[in-house]
């Protein structure tokens, strides 16, 4: 994509870059350091891994960062006294409880303890309803107010007369991303596997979102001319001329986008936003609290 007409591509590192300092400066602004509350039930190694990346930057940034690894074989009962805790502490304004959590643990009561102005990854039905009536303290869930802001730059903040499919109807991308869309003024529709004639659908949108999980799925000829278009879509898929034998890829044939007007690569694109808006989310947090 080196041609002179090739896509924009829309760079998730330097912009979620830009983000994080300016988080920085607004922690540094605080009496109190922004604190974030990261916990993790089990072993599992992905999540460990985002666990890990999220406390990282979180004390690269000047938080107070605390982390909490508790057995896989944590009861209901434990894994909500840990939540209470974080709760009353002065201390902590973001609490994040990693996803997927072990079987036998319901995650709707979990993310529902969390209190819903401590809850930086927005997932609580008080924050969803929040942002569904368009309250202005409603914490938006991270990769749809990440992916909001890769949309920023190419269009800005007034999406008015512009056509985004999103496809994938989650609670934790496709639903916010559609309701943030809306707010932004772009007339929405909103795909998942039961749509009919997705890449009819697709070749009508200024804005197409890609939130399902299904490696390289939305093809070149799906994509209009010009399109922006934002890649969520995370998967591992073999690849024996790497090191570790795999490699990532996203919901889009990203080589086959050549016509896009922008994208997002994958790895590079929503991914760093994600973290980034974590971040912000708790500054934000802390910043309510100081007020
Ligand atoms: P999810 O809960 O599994 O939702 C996937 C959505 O895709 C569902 O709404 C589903 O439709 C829809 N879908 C499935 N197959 C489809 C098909 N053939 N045609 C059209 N729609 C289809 O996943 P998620 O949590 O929203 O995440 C989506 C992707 O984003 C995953 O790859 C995930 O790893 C990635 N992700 C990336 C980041 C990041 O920071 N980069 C963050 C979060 C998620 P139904 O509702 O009808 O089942």
């Amino acid at each position: 994509m080196s041609s002179a007409n090739a896509p924009r591509l829309i760079d998730g590192k330097a912009i979620a870059a830009a983000v994080t300092e300016d988080v920085a400066s607004r922690a540094a602004a605080l009496a109190a350091k922004p604190g974030l509350a990261v916990v993790l039930v089990g072993e599992d190694p992905a999540s460990a891994v985002y666990v890990r990346m999220k406390s990282e930057k979180a004390e690269a940034l000047g938080f107070h960062s605390v982390q909490h690894s508790l057995p896989a074989e944590t009861s209901q009962d434990e894994l909500l006294a840990v939540v209470d805790a974080l709760n009353a502490d002065p201390a902590i304004h973001g609490i994040l409880v990693q996803l997927p959590l072990p079987a036998h643990l319901d995650s709707a009561a979990v993310i529902a303890a969390i209190d819903p102005d401590k809850d930086v990854d927005g997932l609580s039905v008080i924050n969803a309803g929040r942002l569904a009536v368009g309250d202005p303290h409603a914490i938006v869930p991270c990769t749809p107010l990440g992916s909001m802001t890769l949309i920023g730059t190419v269009h800005g903040t007034d999406l008015s007369g512009l056509n985004a499919v999103v496809i994938g109807r989650s609670r934790l991308v496709g639903l916010p991303m559609a309701l943030l869309l809306a707010k932004a003024n772009a007339t929405v529709t909103i795909a998942h596997s039961r749509t009919k004639d997705l890449p009819g659908l697709c070749q009508n949108a200024d804005i197409l979102v890609a939130a399902v999980g299904r490696p390289e799925m939305v093809k070149g000829d799906w994509i209009k001319p010009g399109a922006t278009v934002i890649d969520v879509g995370t998967s591992r898929v073999p690849d024996a001329s790497r090191k570790s034998g795999q490699r990532l890829v996203g919901d889009v044939a990203f080589a086959e986008a050549t016509h896009a007007g922008a994208i997002t690569p994958v790895p590079g694109g929503v991914g760093p936003m994600t973290i980034a808006m974590l971040m912000r989310n708790t500054v934000e947090a802390a910043e309510r609290k100081a007020r």
